[in-house]
C-alpha cells in the first residue's frame, strides 16, 4: 500500500484476535485438541497468517477442503499434521502423500489410489476414516468405514490417524439429532475395538458448534472455523461455555474499510443507483463507496436494509449495490467528506456492523459473507490494531 497508487479499500486482519479465539476454543474443548479449520483462504482472512496466529494460540492441527489449500500452507513452511476434509481425487493422491498431507478416506477406490501413491513413494502415509452419521454429505456408511478401518490397518504403508464424522444441526442444540449422529459415530467406534482393531490416533466430530454446546462431542479433537475468526455459529449457540471458560469473549478478526471516494447533495425526490429503487425522502448527502458486489458486498444488502459505518454513525444503503462501487444516504448537512473513512464491517466509534448483521439481513450465515470478500480486496494483517 506504501505507493499510493492502490484502491483505498482493504480487510484488516488482527492476528491477535485469531490468537486469542483460538486460546479461548481450546479451553472451552479442553482436554481436547484444536484443529484450526483454514479452508477458503482462511474464511476469506488469509489462509497462512490466520493458521500462524492460531497454532500461536494453542492450535495443533490444521484442516483445509482441498488439497491445493494444503499445498499453500506447506509452501510457507507451515509443518503440522493438516487434515484434508474430504476425499482427494485418485490422480491428486501423489501429491498428498509428496505434501505429506493427511487425506479422509471413505471409499474402496481413494483408499487403493493413497495406497498405491504411498507404496510408488516409499512411504507411510497417515490416513484417517470418515463415517457418514447423517449428515449425507461425504463419508462412509457403518459396514463400509468398518471395512476401510480394516483395510487401512492391514496396510503396512498406512497408519491409521483418525476416524471421524460431522455434526449437522450442533449449531441447534436442542435437535436431537445430534446425540443419534455421535451414537452412531461410538456404536462403529466401539464396535471396531469389539473386532480386535487398533484405536485410531484419534477420534473427533465437532465443528465449533459441537465443540461449544455439546460437551460429548469433543472427544480428542475439535475442528473449529467460525469461532476462530470470532463468530458464534448461530443465533441458536449460547456463549455460555465461552464465558465459563474464563479467558473472554471470542473477538471478530476482520475489519472491512475504505473511504468514501465522492460525494453528492441530492434533493428530495431523486432515485439512485440501477433501477432507481432508492427514493431520497428529504435533500441528503449521498456517498460514495468504493467497493461493490465483486469484492463480496451481497448484491441484496439494499434490499436487506443493509447499513454502514461512517463518522462513528451508521447509514443506510442508498440503492442497488454496483459491482465496483455503492451509494450510501448520510442525511442532510453531513459534514461527511471525500476521503473520510467508511467501514462496512468492523467497528468505529461506539457502533458496530458484524458479518452476522449482514448474514441476518440477507438470509445467510457469517460464513458466507466473510468467505465471499474476494481475492479483489487487499488484507492486511495486523497485531491489535497496529500494522504488521
Ligand atoms: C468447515 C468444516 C468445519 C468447521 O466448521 P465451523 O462451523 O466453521 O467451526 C469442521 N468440519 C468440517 C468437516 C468442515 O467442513
Amino acid at each position: 500500500m506504501a505507493d499510493g497508487w492502490q484502491r483505498r479499500a482493504w480487510a484488516e486482519v488482527d492476528l491477535d484476535a485469531i490468537s486469542s479465539n483460538a486460546r479461548v476454543m481450546k479451553a472451552v474443548a479442553s482436554p481436547a485438541e484444536l484443529c484450526a479449520v483454514v479452508k477458503a483462504d482462511g474464511y476469506g482472512h488469509g489462509a497462512v497468517p490466520v493458521a500462524t496466529a492460531a497454532l500461536a494460540g494453542g492450535a495443533s492441527s490444521l484442516a483445509v477442503a482441498l488439497v491445493e489449500e494444503g499445498v499453500v500452507l506447506r509452501e510457507a513452511g507451515l509443518d503440522v499434521p493438516i487434515l484434508l476434509l474430504s476425499e482427494p481425487a485418485g490422480e491428486a493422491m501423489g501429491e498428498v502423500v509428496a505434501r505429506d498431507l493427511i487425506p479422509t478416506v471413505y471409499t474402496k477406490a481413494g483408499l487403493e489410489a493413497l495406497r498405491k501413491a504411498a507404496i510408488a513413494a516409499s512411504r507411510r502415509i497417515g490416513v484417517e476414516v470418515k463415517l457418514d452419521s447423517g449428515m449425507h454429505r461425504v463419508g462412509a456408511d457403518f459396514e463400509q468405514a468398518r471395512r476401510i478401518v480394516e483395510q487401512v490397518v492391514e496396510s503396512p504403508e498406512l497408519c491409521y490417524a483418525g476416524l471421524w464424522t460431522h455434526l449437522a444441526v450442533a449449531d441447534e442444540p436442542d435437535d436431537p439429532f445430534t446425540g443419534e449422529q455421535l451414537a452412531r459415530f461410538e456404536a462403529l467406534r466401539s464396535s471396531l475395538e469389539a473386532a480386535g482393531l487398533p484405536a485410531p490416533g484419534r477420534l473427533h466430530a465437532a465443528n465449533s458448534a459441537g465443540a461449544i454446546a455439546h460437551a460429548s462431542s469433543r472427544l480428542d479433537v475439535v475442528r473449529c472455523g467460525i469461532s476462530l475468526y470470532g463468530y458464534l455459529p448461530s443465533a441458536a449457540v449460547s456463549p455460555a461455555p465461552i464465558e465459563a471458560a474464563g479467558l473472554g469473549a471470542l473477538r471478530p478478526a476482520l475489519t472491512w474499510k475504505t473511504q468514501v471516494s465522492h460525494v453528492r447533495i441530492l434533493s428530495a425526490g431523486e432515485r439512485t443507483s440501477y433501477g432507481r429503487a432508492y427514493v431520497l425522502a428529504e435533500r441528503a448527502d449521498i456517498a460514495t463507496v468504493p467497493v461493490g458486489y465483486a469484492d463480496g458486498v451481497p448484491r441484496s444488502l439494499f434490499e436487506g436494509g443493509g447499513e454502514l459505518l461512517i463518522g462513528g454513525r451508521r447509514r443506510q444503503v442508498a440503492g442497488t449495490v454496483t459491482m465496483d462501487q455503492l451509494l450510501v444516504d448520510c442525511g442532510p448537512d453531513s459534514g461527511v467528506r471525500c476521503g473520510d473513512e467508511v467501514v462496512l464491517i468492523g467497528s468505529q466509534g461506539d457502533e458496530t456492523v458484524s458479518a452476522q448483521e449482514w448474514a441476518d439481513r440477507i438470509g445467510t450465515v457469517s460464513y458466507e459473507i466473510l468467505c465471499r470478500i474476494g481475492p479483489r480486496l487487499p488484507r492486511r494483517h495486523v497485531h491489535g490494531g497496529g500494522q504488521l
